[in-house]
């Protein structure tokens, strides 16, 4: 334990249940990447009452909280807000029925099915014991909650606001720490030193053939053969051109032409999503996937080349060495063996390391289990750990407790690493 993990253990329970309020408040009030104005404000007033130096709408909706403290290194915390699109079905009683409508106008429910409400919560209540306990810690404490994490939006978007209006605005941080709730035992925490999550690109190809009437093929450019045989040569990328060794994912999650059976359309969409574990294998991939579209296309005789959009692009999560010792080191005296290094990175994306590449600062991002401890020991033993409702399942919410208390320890501890060097116990 540090200084400010004792204080979360003497603080006041009442603060525990206030906690929970809150993020029974949140799960029950998801809003849409981008969109986190109520979220916004609740955290916003929040810090505000603590003492920190509130900004609101950095990047859109994000706020950045600074709280300085003598002497000592500038550290980081940062938490994400969005819900998905998408509606929860665990049978909570504090579920959400919240919907709302997308871009498109389209109605959709919303839900907190990536647990990024529980980040909220980790972050305003380790917010709390820091500001309550200033003679625990030495340095300057930088808050960042941040929007859009879903769509890849929100990290940029805090970025560029904040480089547009000057960079001297607030303090440049010299760690940065972030952590997600996922499926694992609740009351364990896993980390991992280098690359803990995997690059994740998403892109729409738009092929152009010529439409016709069905019954006179010799007349058009069928763009549903020029999709399928793309489809399947796209699947060879993985299969055929990086080594067995090399984890990579290639998913065509939705492939789009035509409205009626006698009519060959002008065009077919392919959505894809790519995970790559190595910035060679992410632009090796990228290469692939144009040169088999535009083959795939020359070969149907296309008279336009294809079209490539980017639906969205989260870099690699590369934890910083020297720094995940660090807080290695601080899980290891705060949960013995409930901290377990992670055996390999997680197969999912995160905006969190932009800040990181952005600025060149040292980050570190870890996982805090959020599953009943006794399910999951369960599922070790039958081996249907891939059965648990994972993060994005409309099934997916963590168990209130430990997860609550788990998320305050990891976060205190591991500032604390930094924070608190002289008081540590
Ligand atoms: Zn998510
Ligand atoms: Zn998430």
């Amino acid at each position: 334990m540090n200084a400010l993990t004792q204080a979360l253990a003497a603080a006041d329970p009442a603060m525990l249940s206030e906690l929970e309020a809150l993020y029974k408040d949140l799960h029950q009030h998801p809003e849409l990447s981008m969109q986190e104005v109520r979220t916004a404000k609740i955290v916003a007033d929040a810090m505000d009452k603590l003492g920190y130096e509130v900004t609101r709408g950095v990047g859109v909706t994000g706020v950045v909280c600074v709280l300085k403290n003598g002497a000592g290194p500038t550290v980081m915390l940062r938490a994400d807000m969005d819900g998905l699109p998408m509606a929860e079905n665990t049978g909570l009683p504090y579920a959400s029925s919240v919907t709302a409508r997308e871009a498109d106008g389209a109605e959709v429910g919303v839900a907190h099915s990536c647990g990024h409400d529980m980040h909220v919560t980790w972050l305003l209540g380790a917010a709390r014991i820091l500001a309550a306990n200033r003679g625990a810690w030495q340095g300057t404490l930088l808050i960042v909650f941040q929007p859009g994490e879903e769509t890849a939006e929100g990290a940029s978007a805090m970025v560029k606001d904040w480089e547009q209006k000057g960079q001297g605005r607030f303090p440049k941080p010299d760690i940065i720490l972030g952590q997600h709730v996922m499926v694992g035992a609740a009351g364990t925490v896993s980390y991992r030193p280098g690359v803990t999550l995997s690059a994740g690109d998403s892109l729409k190809i738009t092929l152009f053939g010529r439409g016709s009437h069905g019954s006179q093929p010799q007349t058009s450019i069928d763009p549903v053969i020029m999709a399928a045989a793309t489809t399947l040569r796209l699947q060879t990328i993985v299969s055929r051109e990086i080594a067995p060794t090399e984890p990579a994912v290639l998913t065509i999650g939705s492939l789009q032409a035509g409205t009626k059976e006698n009519i060959i359309p002008d065009d077919a969409t392919i959505k894809l999503n790519m995970r790559t574990y190595s910035e060679d294998t992410r632009e090796y991939m990228l290469k692939s996937i144009r040169r088999i579209c535009c083959a795939e296309c020359d070969a149907s005789g296309a008279e336009r080349p294809p079209e490539f959009t980017t639906i969205n692009s989260y870099p690699l999560t590369e934890n910083d060495l020297v720094a995940t010792q660090k807080v290695a080191k601080a899980f290891g005296q705060q949960f013995g063996d409930k901290a377990a290094l992670a055996p390999s990175p997680a197969s999912a994306s995160e905006d969190f390391s932009i800040f990181g590449r952005t600025w060149g600062v040292p980050y570190v991002f870890w996982f805090v289990g959020g599953t009943d401890p006794k399910v999951y020991a369960k599922a070790v033993q039958d081996k249907t750990v891939n059965k648990i409702p994972s993060n994005h399942s409309p099934q997916f919410a963590p168990q209130i407790h430990p997860t609550l208390e788990t998320g305050l320890q990891a976060m205190l501890s591991a500032a604390g690493a930094w924070l608190c060097s002289g008081t540590a116990a």
